[in-house]
């Protein structure tokens, strides 16, 4: 497919800063990773909405009538991107950290879940919070074979009856390394279990389709696919979220309360999508993520991939001639990414190299370990040592002997920041 030709017009991009070294420049946001700039056109269309927004579902008003089915359409559009099936949910979350917790709270007692080591905090912690699960930690595989290996291996291992979920990223927020998801999920399946993707870094760069990947739920974050912050979706199967309690206790999941005989409160909750949105939603946040995927998909989402990897292989290119620079990854030269890419430079300190970026060039890049110490430690091959903490204060990273520095793009990317980059690190 031939590539879009220029970068999607997103917010932020008239931005200038001083440099340490005299004049201004351009800032140069390169940590999408983190979160990527609002698309312009997301950000148009939430405006064209946000003066007519109002409650959803309960209001006989016309405002609340029109945003209920604004709400109900943008969970339709977003089921559609994801390549849902009839019978899947579309739940509106916080976040993909809120999305993966939700999960994990729905899961039936006695599940055993299947990690491995290297994923995302967001993805490696809300299990062991169930003190009924068992949490299988599954070492960092160092190739995308070893992955499925790794995987049916354990599973093998495990009693065949009794629910079990494995959690697995879609790309890597360190490497930007694609997993084996299909067939990660083919051996999932052939053993029993279900399995979750963590579509956070994947959605942004790359389509997913939940019923061609054969997976069972997909978490994504909204702020990461070019919508402002605030909304998530955890899409996927209905049954176990049908099962389970309410996420939240409150309004808007609960159909009727009583007061009993015994004095007790009764309730019974909602089956469908409202079970697990308790409280008023936040609808534009919603909206917002309809409209990139929406976005996305007029813009011609594989042309946006062929741009995002042409950028990536100049980026390769260019720092492959700097000498001293050693880009990390688990699973090898050839494993195919997308524009997430974290390296360290010999001699030099990350943190000093990321605030020198910004400082200097205009850039904004992060260091640390990414909200993945185990897989960061392994790739630096710090296992054993303690580098800075995620999110620690300032003055504390900057004692961090050992952490890399990410730089991370995407659809709203010029490509004369990629080259700014190369040019400034060398
Ligand atoms: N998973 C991955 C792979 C991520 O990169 C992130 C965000 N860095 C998350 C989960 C968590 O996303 P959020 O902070 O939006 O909840």
């Amino acid at each position: 497919l031939p590539a879009v030709a220029e970068p999607l017009p997103v917010l932020g991009s008239d931005v200038r800063v001083p440099l340490v070294t005299g004049g201004e420049v351009g800032y140069a946001a390169l940590d999408y990773g983190a979160s990527a700039p609002a698309l312009r056109r997301v950000w148009d269309d939430v405006a064209a909405y946000a003066p007519y927004y109002g409650s959803v579902h309960r209001g006989a008003g016309y405002l609340s009538q029109l945003s209920t089915e604004l709400f109900e359409n943008s969970r339709a559009e977003v089921g559609r991107f994801l390549g849902c099936r009839p019978a899947d949910q579309v739940v509106f979350t916080r976040s993909t950290t809120d999305s993966l917790n939700l999960l994990a709270g729905v899961l039936p007692s006695g599940t055993r879940v299947f990690v491995f080591e290297s994923e995302h905090h967001a993805a490696l912690l809300p299990w062991e919070r169930r003190a009924d699960v068992e949490v299988t930690y599954l070492t960092a595989p160092r190739s995308r074979r070893e992955a499925v290996e790794v995987l049916e291996r354990a599973l093998a291992g495990r009693e065949p009856h009794g629910p079990a979920l494995v959690c697995v990223t879609g790309a890597s927020n360190v490497t930007g390394e694609l997993w084996p998801v299909r067939e990660l999920a083919a051996a999932a399946h052939a053993h029993g279990a279900r399995i979750v993707l963590d579509a956070a870094q994947l959605a942004p760069h790359h389509p997913v389709d939940i019923a061609e990947l054969d997976v069972d739920w997909v978490a994504f974050s909204g702020h990461k696919l070019y919508a402002p912050f605030g909304a998530g979706v955890l899409a996927g199967r209905a049954d176990w979220l049908r099962a389970a309690e309410p996420y939240l206790a409150g309004g808007g999941a609960s159909r009727t309360v009583a007061r009993g005989a015994d004095g007790r409160v009764s309730v019974v909750w909602h089956e469908g999508t409202a079970r697990h949105e308790a409280g008023s939603p936040n609808v534009i946040g919603a909206y917002a993520i309809a409209a990139a995927c929406r976005a996305l998909t007029e813009a011609g989402f594989e042309r946006l991939v062929a741009r995002e990897q042409r950028l990536l292989s100049a980026l390769r290119a260019g720092l492959a001639e700097v000498p001293g620079v050693k880009v990390l990854s688990l699973f090898g030269e050839d494993a195919p990414r997308v524009g997430v890419l974290s390296f360290v430079v010999e001699g030099w300190n990350s943190s000093h190299l990321a605030a020198a970026l910004s400082a200097e060039y205009g850039i904004g890049v992060r260091d640390g370990l990414f909200c993945a110490h185990p897989l960061v430690r392994t790739l630096l091959g710090t296992d054993g040592r303690a580098p800075g903490e995620c999110g620690a204060p300032e003055g504390e990273r900057e004692q961090a002997p050992l952490n890399a520095v990410r730089v991370s793009f995407g659809a709203g990317t010029p490509d004369e920041h990629v080259e700014r980059f190369v040019r400034a690190v060398e």
